[in-house]
C-alpha cells in the first residue's frame, strides 16, 4: 500500500465547545497540523496524482499556480519527498522579489519556470520544461490539482473520519476539489462550500463534474463571503480571526479558512444553520499566506 507522505502527521479533529457564544457542535478537521510548511489539504489532494506518476514510471511532476500558490509549494515539497524532480509554471513575468511560497519551492528542489498570461492560459508546457524536446518523463497535475484524482485523494483522507454523525461538512473553495472530494466521502450529511473567489460562474459545474450524480444534491455554495474576491480582507474579517483564536486557540488565514470560519459564524447567527446542527469544518491550513500581513495585524 502506497504511503506517500511519510513525514505527515495524521490529521486530528479539535472540538470547539464554545464558538463565539454558539453553542453548537463544532469540530475542526485540523489539516494546518500535518506539515509546519506544506499544511492542509494540497498533500491529499496530491496523493493519488503521485501515486499515478510513479505507476507510469515518471520522473518528474510538473504543475502550475500563482506566486503565492500553496498548491505549488505542497507540490514541491512532496515531489522532494518521493524522489521526483518537479517543475512549477508560474503566472506572470518573475517577480522581482520572490514571494515566500516561490522561495519555499525553489528550496524544495522545484524548477521554476515564469510563463506570461496569454501562455499560462494555455496551460502551454515551455520548451525549457521538456528533457530533450521530450514530454515523456513528466507527469502533467492541472493547476490546484482540479481532477477526479485530486478529488479522490480528499475522500479517502475523509473516509478516516466519516460517517460520525456530522450533520454539516464545510470548506473553503478555491477549484472546489476539496468540497468535491467532501461531497463524494460524504454519507448523509449537507456539504457547503465557502467560495473564496468572486463571481466564477462555472464553480458550481465544475465542482458537479467530480461528483457522483447522486450526491449532487447535497452540495451548496454559499456566495456571499468572498469578502470581495481572492486574498480581499476587510478589517472586519481581520478582527473576526483574532475573536476566533482568542476563543478556540485556532489560527486561521485571510485568503480561506478565515473566511470559512465567519461564514460558519454568521449563519449560525442568521439561523441558516441550526443551532441544533453537528458541524465539521475542514481546516484546510494555509497559514504561510498571513505571512504577507504587516506585523502586528494578527494576535498570533
Ligand atoms: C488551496 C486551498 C483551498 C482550496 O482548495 P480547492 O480544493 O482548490 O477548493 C482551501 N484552503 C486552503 C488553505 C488552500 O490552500
Amino acid at each position: 500500500m502506497l504511503n506517500p507522505f511519510l513525514s505527515i502527521l495524521p490529521p486530528r479533529v479539535d472540538t470547539v465547545s464554545s464558538f463565539l457564544n454558539f453553542h453548537t457542535r463544532l469540530d475542526v478537521l485540523r489539516l494546518d497540523l500535518v506539515h509546519p510548511v506544506v499544511s492542509g489539504n494540497k498533500w491529499y489532494k496530491l496523493s493519488h496524482y503521485i501515486a499515478d506518476a510513479k505507476k507510469k514510471n515518471k520522473t518528474t511532476l510538473l504543475t502550475f499556480g500563482g506566486a503565492y500558490s500553496n498548491h505549488i509549494v505542497a507540490t514541491a515539497a512532496a515531489a522532494k519527498m518521493e524522489g521526483l524532480n518537479s517543475i512549477g509554471i508560474i503566472r506572470g513575468e518573475e517577480p522581482v522579489q520572490w514571494s515566500h511560497t516561490l522561495k519555499n519551492a525553489a528550496s524544495y528542489g522545484m524548477r521554476l519556470l515564469f510563463s506570461s498570461r496569454a501562455d499560462y492560459r494555455l496551460k502551454t508546457i515551455p520548451g525549457a520544461a521538456l528533457n530533450n524536446g521530450s514530454t515523456e518523463s513528466i507527469f502533467v497535475i492541472p493547476e490546484g490539482g482540479y481532477g477526479p484524482p485530486g478529488a479522490a485523494g480528499i475522500e479517502a483522507l475523509m473516509r478516516n473520519f466519516l460517517p460520525a454523525n456530522y450533520s454539516h461538512l464545510i470548506t473553503a473553495v478555491g477549484t472546489g476539489t476539496t468540497a468535491a472530494g467532501l461531497v463524494n466521502a460524504s454519507c448523509d450529511e449537507q456539504v457547503l462550500g465557502i467560495p473564496v473567489l468572486k463571481n466564477n460562474n462555472s464553480l458550481l459545474s465544475e465542482i458537479n463534474a467530480l461528483v457522483t450524480a447522486e450526491k449532487q444534491s447535497r452540495f451548496q455554495l454559499i456566495e456571499d463571503f468572498h469578502f470581495g474576491g481572492y486574498a480581499k480582507k476587510t478589517p472586519e474579517l481581520i478582527s473576526f480571526m483574532n475573536s476566533f483564536y482568542e476563543a478556540t486557540g485556532i489560527p486561521t488565514d485571510f485568503v480561506y479558512t478565515g473566511k470559512m470560519f465567519f461564514a460558519i459564524y454568521e449563519m449560525l447567527k442568521f439561523g441558516l444553520i441550526p443551532s441544533s446542527a453537528s458541524i465539521l469544518a475542514i481546516h484546510t491550513g494555509g497559514l504561510q499566506g498571513n505571512a504577507s500581513l504587516p506585523k502586528g495585524t494578527l494576535i498570533f
